[in-house]
């Protein structure tokens, strides 16, 4: 499987069954997922503690970009839990979302800027 090949609807069945097969359901409020979430992702965050690495030297480490790999997937596996509890639907509330940082973010105002000029 890759991001060519794959659907949202058919990772979000993934993890759906590996909740169910272990019933963990009862584990997977949505507060203890946001918690984990969090978790997972300042495991990312720890990986680039005290380093200042540039990109090209962050691709070049395998076991870096491994373990990197490993907490985005940790990350990404809470995040389809919580959109799972809670009967999301990802594809929608995501581009919703992007329309709205559109709106927000006018390119014509933000080009190679994060603040407003
Ligand atoms: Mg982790």
């Amino acid at each position: 499987m890759s991001d060519i090949s794959s659907s949202i609807s058919e990772l979000k069945e993934m993890m759906k069954k590996f909740v169910k097969e272990r019933d963990w359901t009862v584990y997977h409020h949505p507060k203890e997922l946001a918690i984990a979430l969090s978790i997972e992702s300042n495991e990312l965050l720890e990986l680039f503690l005290f380093e200042n690495r540039t990109l090209d030297e962050i691709q070049g480490n395998p076991k870096l970009m491994k373990m990197i790999s490993g907490e985005v997937a940790d990350v990404f596996a809470y995040l389809l839990s919580i959109v799972n509890t809670l009967n999301l639907d990802l594809t929608s509330i995501f581009t919703k979302k992007m329309e709205k940082n559109r709106e927000k973010y006018p390119f014509t105002e933000f080009y190679g800027n994060y603040t407003k000029k």
